[in-house]
């Protein structure tokens, strides 16, 4: 049996609805308030209070929110911010987008993420930034070298885009001390359809994301109904998020414990189904901790068996293609050996909670075979 005959399969990821989703959206529309409304800042609050942070600040974007905390951060034009090539190109572009640098770091092929070790090795005098990305949901712990960094004045921008509800600990991801950033787009953790959230350090550094989401204008039309005029007090963006998206995310938000209990158990499945299976590493995950957002094994001949599975329509997908490799970024370009050799093994299988105990069957069994004719004669 291959995939054909399994949609679900077919799919490498997928948003997944639990129905109460459309009836929110309608009552946005009807209300005809689209842009920065009352949702949104409903959405802000409980995700703060689902986090335990003080405050959120909800952007259109996970591109957004990392754009917007660079520049909170210091990010521009002279300065350099460390980054793992190992990433969606996504965080990249929004280091371009303040005008610094991005400095490529290699990362611990066990768990794809960068360590302190590999960040303090990448870490220059016009470093302001370092965005560690915390790949496949997983938390880490910069705790060590915070000090260190926060002395030479270069801060911590989570990419958080792949951990929304992970644990540090007993602690959300979120909670750390960094300015953490999310991302609800179509097919993370929690969708909104398309948006993003930034937690903020301090109070003031709240405002200044709230001014860089919305023009520059911080008495926003929302609050000045009574007013001739509005003030801009700075750069700003339209990166506000529109609560015909906020209220997507509510929704899902109230199924989040069915979301992540779902996650965990898949990857257990997967976990089980692959232990044993000669040629495959499985990508290791504290599903204790985190909410899994990938299930991604390494194998050799990636290319043949990515090809064999896709023939079978097994929805295997490559989370990524290496960014220091990329055209776009050759001027950034450094040697990166275990980014390189992750780059040629990583292959992710259909992961997302639509699947069930006996697509991953499929799966598995499918991957079993694609590896016996990827090495065969
Ligand atoms: C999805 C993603 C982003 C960007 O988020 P968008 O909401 O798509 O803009 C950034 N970094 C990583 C690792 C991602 O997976």
């Amino acid at each position: 049996m291959n995939g054909v005959s399994r949609p679900d399969v077919r799919r490498n990821a997928s948003p997944y609805l639990y129905g109460d989703e459309g009836a929110a959206v309608v009552r946005v529309l009807e209300s005809g308030q689209y842009g920065h409304t009352d949702v949104t800042e409903e959405f802000e609050r409980q995700v703060a209070h689902f986090l335990g942070v003080p405050d959120a600040v909800a952007v259109a974007s996970g591109t957004a929110a990392l754009h917007a905390a660079l520049l909170a951060a210091g990010a521009g034009p002279g300065t350099e911010v460390v980054v793992p090539s190992m990433t969606f190109c996504a965080t990249v572009q929004a280091i371009l987008a303040t005008g610094a640098a991005p400095r490529f770091a290699d990362i611990d092929p066990a768990t794809l993420c960068v360590d302190q070790d590999l960040v303090m090795e990448a870490v220059r005098e016009s470093t302001v930034a370092v965005v560690p990305v915390l790949f496949g949901g997983r938390p880490i712990d910069l705790t060590a070298i915070q000090p260190q960094l926060a002395e030479r004045g270069v801060a911590v921008v989570e990419d958080a885009a792949h951990a929304f509800g992970s644990r540090a600990g007993a602690r959300r991801v979120g909670t750390s001390g960094a300015l953490t950033c999310f991302s609800f787009g179509p097919i993370k953790n929690l969708t909104c359809g398309q948006g993003g959230m930034v937690t903020p350090r301090t109070p003031k550094e709240a405002d200044l994301l709230r001014r860089l989401r919305l023009l520059g204008v911080t008495d926003s039309a929302h609050h000045r109904a009574n007013s001739t005029s509005y003030r801009v007090e700075g750069f700003g963006l339209r990166y506000q998020l529109s609560g015909l998206n906020a209220a997507i995310g509510l929704a899902q938000l109230a199924h989040f414990t069915t979301t992540e209990n779902t996650r965990r158990l898949l990857w257990r499945t997967y976990a089980n189904a692959l232990s044993g299976l000669e040629g495959v590493t499985l990508v290791d995950v504290d599903v204790e901790h985190a909410v899994p957002h990938l299930c991604q094994v390494r194998v050799s001949h990636r290319d043949r068996v990515f090809a064999e599975l896709r023939a079978n329509d097994i929805g295997v997908g490559v989370h990524y293609p290496p960014n220091h490799l990329q055209d776009a970024f050759v001027p950034w370009r450094r040697p990166l050996p275990g980014t390189e050799q992750a780059g040629r093994e990583i292959l992710s299988l259909p992961f997302h909670p639509h699947l069930t105990a006996t697509d991953i069957e499929v799966v598995v069994s499918a991957l079993a075979r694609a590896l016996k004719s990827a090495t065969g004669p």
